[in-house]
């Protein structure tokens, strides 16, 4: 390397070192400075789609409360929700997740008509408390509105399929709702060999209120031929197997549904069946009109009218696991340690009883 290439590679390091010098420097000061602050970002009011919307409205309908969603959506200078401006959401939303507190609608629903008839002082006290809507009546309120498609659409009828909007929405409930569209079809093939022309109605809103002050409920599937009339109920829950047989709620829907067609249709008897697919159970009670009447003068109207003023008598059991109040109920806690006591066999105590005899041993 040559003298004069060497001064000059000098220079060139001495232009990299004063170059590194000041990056250093930089750097330097860069870590003393206070890091700016990023610019606070305001929360974004989020905006409700009308699938969100549209999902309390189908629950407040499935709770027997369609006619007051409707009512609700005109107020609101809608013909129908999917015309609804959206800027309105908010407030509709709101005033729908109201409906259905006290004030707002029956107390005496026929879905908790078997607490009420047993403690109809429970029909208040619950109505006092808002809805809480557990994850497993939202699954069922989905399968509900998966039936009523389906089983319109086995009808030739016009309807949306829900399917893309649901959220608990499985295998398992396709092939119930399949089940469940099947079933209607064939208790509608089964009506057709007597009755030339079956009268069907999909989620039909029934009113009772001659015997239950504000009685209403909706029926999933009511088949009227000839002189029977049939209601048809799916269950989505696991949870409680359900009977039709002195079933209230059905005997409820079956007296709205006789309110519909008596007079019309020359009904005797009213058959009840529990579609409940998910414990293989389907369950069926018939009665005649006169034994459903009876029952609504001689049992339904007097205990309704003490459960609407709250009188009555407390009454713990079976009941009590749907009532919003068990958690502080007396009366409840009173009958659980009464049933606690037979729970706790008194300990064995030599003498006092004879060999086999002692509570507690088995054979
Ligand atoms: S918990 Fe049972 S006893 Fe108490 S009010 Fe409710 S239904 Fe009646």
């Amino acid at each position: 390397m040559t003298k004069e290439t060497l001064v000059k590679l000098s220079a060139e390091l001495e232009i990299c070192g004063k170059a590194l010098l000041k990056i250093a420097e930089a750097l330097r000061s860069e870590e003393k400075a206070p890091a700016p602050e990023s610019p606070k970002k305001e929360p974004v009011p989020r905006t409700l789609t009308l699938e969100e919307v549209r999902k309390v409205a189908a629950d407040k309908s499935r709770q027997g409360f369609t006619e007051e969603v409707r009512n609700l959506i005109h107020h609101y200078g809608a013909d129908k929700l999917s015309s609804l401006d959206p800027e309105k959401y908010d407030a509709f939303l709101k005033d729908l997740e109201v409906m259905g507190h006290a004030g707002n609608h029956a107390v005496l629903s026929a879905s908790s008509s078997y607490r009420w008839l047993a403690c109809p002082p429970s029909a208040l006290e619950c109505a006092r408390l808002p809805d809480v809507q557990s994850d497993f009546a939202k699954q069922g309120t989905e399968a509900h509105a998966l039936c009523e498609y389906k089983v319109k659409k086995a009808l030739g009828q016009k309807g949306k399929d829900p399917t893309k909007s649901l959220t608990y929405f499985d295998e398992e409930m396709a092939e119930c709702t399949d089940a469940y569209a099947q079933f209607v079809l064939e208790t509608l093939a089964a009506a057709k060999t007597t009755c030339k022309d079956p009268l069907v109605l999909v989620e039909q809103r029934l009113d009772f209120s001659r015997w239950v002050p504000e009685g209403f409920g909706t029926g999933d599937c009511l088949i009227v031929a000839d002189d029977t009339l049939s209601v048809i109920d799916y269950k989505h829950g696991l949870g409680v197997l359900v009977e039709a047989e002195k079933n209230p709620q059905m005997m409820c829907y079956a007296l709205g549904a006789l309110e519909l067609f008596d007079g019309i249709c020359d009904i005797q008897k009213v058959s009840m069946t529990i579609f409940q697919p998910r414990r293989e159970n389907v369950s069926t009670c018939t009665l005649s009109k006169e034994e459903l009447l009876q029952w609504a003068e001689t049992v339904l109207k007097p205990t309704a009218e003490l459960a609407s003023r709250g009188e009555g008598e407390y009454k713990a059991g079976d009941h009590c696991r749907f009532c919003k109040i068990r958690a502080t109920c007396r009366k409840r806690a009173e009958y659980n340690l009464e049933l606690a006591k037979y729970d706790f066999a008194m300990p064995f105590h030599p003498g006092r009883y004879r060999s086999g005899s002692h509570p507690g041993q088995s054979r």
